[in-house]
């Protein structure tokens, strides 16, 4: 196996990374522009890039993700990309006709130091944005943060481009999403629906990546937000933004800007994520939690004392985005499990003080890790060092759950060597109903292969 020379010997490492929990801004920049309404990502780059950023996304949604590229050759890289991205506007408005082109800058860009406000500014000025047409850009270097930094530096880019405030306030709340699954995007307002609450969903992927086949291609899918929705923004009465490190600068953002208050979630993934991400939408949208929802409640409670038993005192090990770990970490602990060592490759200072909140008199049995230098090699080592009973984490992790024979939960991006996860969420009680019955069956399913024969039960 490609993992059998880790050590669980650690050795001190400063520059340094050996299979990253994390990938590169511009992937998270286009994830958040094809989640709004015939919008084009544009990757300010080489072509390389564009590919990398587009086939990441297609190999984990299992559609074709269009984007267009600047191209860059040796002489772009030596004097600019501005002549390309013009060039490249012309192009898309009169060939591909999108509403909006999202730029999102590259390393290579970044580093020669290409002005992105200014080439946009010129294009207008040159008359190549067509009337009603739209050019938003992010500054996204890869070299720091990572594909969650490059979501939401786009997320805030497309809110503060498009949200107006006018003296009308509508009974309507904004809900800026984290990172998650289109399947998630339609739970979200699912949710919303059933309490009542009309929202404008920002990014929102559903009927993006998840459409149906229709045998007639579409460049621009039914889904995503529209100019419209993303305009009222500024007239909502509330923000809920789940997921701090993807949403919270849009957030503040949109406040700064239009005056919208906004009260940051986490994701809502588990039981009692999911309980403050419902209390805090029903205090925005001024209504009480519907019979509805405290059934779905109820049903996951079942399943949490059905299934208890055999998720008690195990051992897990987890890494991806901060978001996600979060409330996933306080889900395990809800159910008895011991989130044993917990990685993330997206750096952020408040990563420890969090865990710190989450943990509280426990947080001496984890150890955790993030940023640059917090890979998946270290992870391995740690689980060298005491194993674990379960591994939940990217397609990635394969690798260690195999040479370790560990039961191993797929969640999070990208998940490429399997297919169909984006139809079915992880949030909300019922995304943790699935959350639940992945967990369960991986421990159950490792349990039947190595059982001895007297212990081989038909009945769990
Ligand atoms: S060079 Fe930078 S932007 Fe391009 S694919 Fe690599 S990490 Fe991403």
């Amino acid at each position: 196996m490609l993992l059998r020379h880790t050590t669980e010997k650690e050795i001190d490492r400063k520059g340094l990374t050996v299979n990253a929990a994390k990938t590169c801004q511009p992937v998270g920049a286009m994830y958040a522009s094809l989640g709004i309404h015939g919008c084009l990502p544009h990757s300010h780059g080489s072509q390389g890039c564009c590919s990398y950023h587009r086939s990441a996304l297609t190999r984990h949604y299992k559609e074709p993700v269009m984007a267009a590229t600047s191209s860059f050759t040796e002489g772009s890289s030596v004097f600019g990309g501005q002549a390309n991205l013009l060039q490249a506007i012309t192009t898309i408005f009169s060939v591909y006709d999108p509403e909006i082109i999202a730029v999102h800058s590259t390393c290579l860009s970044e580093t020669i130091g290409d002005d992105l406000h200014q080439i946009v500014k010129k294009a207008s000025d040159d008359g190549k944005v067509p009337e009603g047409k739209h050019i938003i850009q992010a500054a996204t270097p890869s070299y720091v943060g990572s594909h969650v930094t490059g979501y939401s530096n786009m997320l805030t880019a497309i809110v503060k481009y498009f949200a107006v405030k006018t003296d009308e306030v509508k009974r309507q709340v904004n809900i800026l999403s984290g990172w998650v699954e289109p399947a998630d995007m339609r739970e979200l307002k699912r949710i919303a629906k059933v309490m009542g609450i009309k929202t404008v969903l920002a990014p929102d992927t559903s009927d993006v990546l998840d459409t149906p086949l229709t045998g007639k291609f579409e460049l621009y899918p039914k889904g995503g937000t529209t100019i419209p929705e993303l305009v009222s923004m500024g007239d909502s009465m509330k923000t809920v933004a789940i997921g701090e490190w993807a949403t919270k600068d849009a957030a503040v953002a949109l406040d700064n800007q239009c005056k919208v208050p906004f009260e940051l979630c986490n994701l809502p993934i588990g039981l009692r994520a999911t309980d403050r991400f419902i209390s805090a939408l029903a205090k925005a949208g001024a209504v009480s939690v519907p019979a509805e929802i405290e059934r779905e409640r109820g049903r996951l409670m079942d399943l949490i004392t059905d299934m208890h038993q055999y998720f008690y005192g195990k051992r897990v090990a987890l890494y991806g985005d901060p978001d996600q770990l979060f409330p996933l970490c306080e889900f395990l602990l809800d159910i008895d499990m011991v989130p044993a060592y917990v990685i993330s490759g997206t750096p952020g200072k408040s990563f420890s003080k969090r865990m710190e909140a989450i943990f509280g008199d426990k947080i001496d049995q984890v150890k955790f890790k993030n940023g640059a230098q917090a890979d998946t090699f270290q992870l391995h080592q740690w689980i060298k060092q005491e194993g674990v009973d379960l591994l939940i984490g990217n397609t990635y992790g394969k690798y260690i759950a195999r040479d370790e024979k560990i039961p191993f939960v797929r969640f999070g991006f990208p998940t490429m060597d399997r297919i169909g996860h984006q139809y079915f969420s992880t949030i909300g009680y019922m995304g943790a109903i699935r959350i639940l019955e992945k967990i369960l069956d991986s421990i159950m399913q490792y349990q039947d292969e190595t059982s001895t024969e007297e212990k081989f039960e038909l009945v769990m």
